[in-house]
């Protein structure tokens, strides 16, 4: 962790620890210059969000709200800031610290405990809030088992700080296709994903998952990314047609959405062909892919900061692999993609702020209101939560974050969030 990060923790004054959600039963009245509920595309000026408890109960402009404020409110005055709805992230990794190379990965499984993992995600977590990310959806453990759920109840519970939590647990992946791989066969490796083979496997896997407490399933659809004669990202499909089926039935039977880890054309195809809900990274997602993606209204978390930030370390295809996702990017917002905020935080580390994403959407051709939408109300569709948060509005959570200039002039603004509110709590001011 920085030292950046660090003092940055210790600097807000109105957190407890361990307060609980129950404690947030304060009045408040938020005033601001200027607000981006998450929903229009105007921006509004001078307004003012009356919270109760956890949740909004009004907002419109500072001279309507005059008569409606209860007696007793807590004023928070934030001038001529910019307030907007917490911030969603659907694709970070809590349990993971970065893996640039794959020796990055393995030493984190090899000697790192799950407990100290864990330690080490109530940071990330905490860090995720600091950075408004009031939600996140939390894309498997990368072999930490289930202490995703423990993190996420350990949030809901008031023990620590951090973002609402969707969790995925264990991905699924089919014997030596994921990490650990290339020891010794002598040695009995820890394993990044739950491997599982043939249909009735995945079955019980899915089953087991839902029983520990996955909110999502995840698994992993393709590896081995190459690029064909005819310029396409193609890939290696780790399972059979028959498994996936069973996979995304499954899950569905049991109310869990499915995420895909799809990176190349066949790995994509292979998924949407299953009939999963979101695909993650989806660098190889050309016309035909993405027309597919529009008819099944499919989520697409592109990750593109990810794979900047790894590319130059790991060589080879990944920095062709940049190149196409932008052409992809630029494809799916002419065709109306469904696209998810979401950055793979974890992937990179977590003393980067998972906000960076947002200038790579914009330089890559997304309005910046489009781009705050994809990471609040789209991103809330997404997780099925759009009656609960992703705008403000009556009646949602008081998920509220600000920034102290235009994020519409400048996107990057929103690496800058001064202010944090979850679920009527002040976590940042
Ligand atoms: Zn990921």
């Amino acid at each position: 962790m920085s030292i950046r990060t660090l003092t940055l923790l210790f600097s807000f004054p109105l957190v407890a620890a361990a307060q609980t959600p129950s404690a947030a039963s304060h009045t408040y009245v938020i005033r601001a210059a200027h607000l981006i509920d998450g929903k229009s595309d105007v921006v509004q000026s001078n307004v003012a969000v009356i919270v109760e408890g956890e949740r909004i109960v009004a907002v419109g402009p500072q001279a309507e709200m005059a008569s409606r404020i209860p007696a007793g409110a807590q004023t928070i005055d934030l001038g001529g800031a910019t307030i907007l709805p917490g911030l969603i992230d659907n694709h970070t990794h809590v349990l993971l610290q970065g893996d640039i190379t794959s020796a990055d990965y393995d030493e984190q499984l090899l000697k790192e405990s799950i407990p100290y993992r864990a330690i080490r995600a109530t940071a990330a977590v905490r860090a995720s809030l600091m950075n408004g990310f009031t939600a996140i959806r939390d894309l498997e453990t990368e072999g930490a088992m289930y202490a995703d759920v423990d993190v996420k109840t350990a949030i809901a519970r008031g023990v620590i700080p951090g973002p609402r939590m969707f969790v995925s647990t264990r991905a699924l992946s089919t014997t030596g296709t994921y990490p650990l791989l290339g020891y010794s066969w002598e040695l009995k490796m820890p394993e990044g994903v739950q491997i599982v083979d043939g249909p009735e496997d995945v079955r019980k896997a899915v089953r087991e998952e839902a029983k520990y407490g996955a909110d999502w399933i995840k698994f992993y659809a393709d590896r081995r990314y190459y690029v064909a004669t005819d310029g396409r990202l193609r890939s290696w499909v780790n399972f059979t047609d028959e498994e996936l089926k069973m996979l995304v039935s499954e899950a569905h039977r049991l109310g869990k959405k499915v995420a895909a880890h799809a990176m190349g054309w066949d790995g994509i195809d292979a998924a949407l062909r299953a009939g999963v809900n979101s695909i993650e990274h989806g660098d190889g997602l050309t016309d035909d892919l993405l027309d597919r993606m529009v008819a099944q209204k499919v989520y697409w978390c592109p990750t593109i900061f990810v794979g900047v930030y790894v590319a130059p370390g790991r060589g080879g295809i990944w920095p062709k692999m940049v190149d196409l996702e932008r052409i992809a990017f630029g494809k799916a917002l002419k065709k109306g993609v469904m696209i998810s905020y979401g950055t793979d935080v974890g992937g990179y580390a977590w003393t980067e702020n998972q906000a960076q994403e947002f200038a790579y959407m914009v330089r890559y051709g997304m309005s910046p209101m489009a781009a705050i939408k994809s990471a609040t109300s789209v991103a809330a569709q997404l997780l099925d939560q759009s009656d609960n948060f992703g705008t403000i509005e009556a009646g949602k959570l008081a998920d509220i974050v600000a920034v102290k200039g235009d994020p519409i002039a400048d996107i990057s603004e929103l690496t800058r969030v001064s202010f944090v509110m979850k679920g009527g709590t002040i976590y940042k001011q």
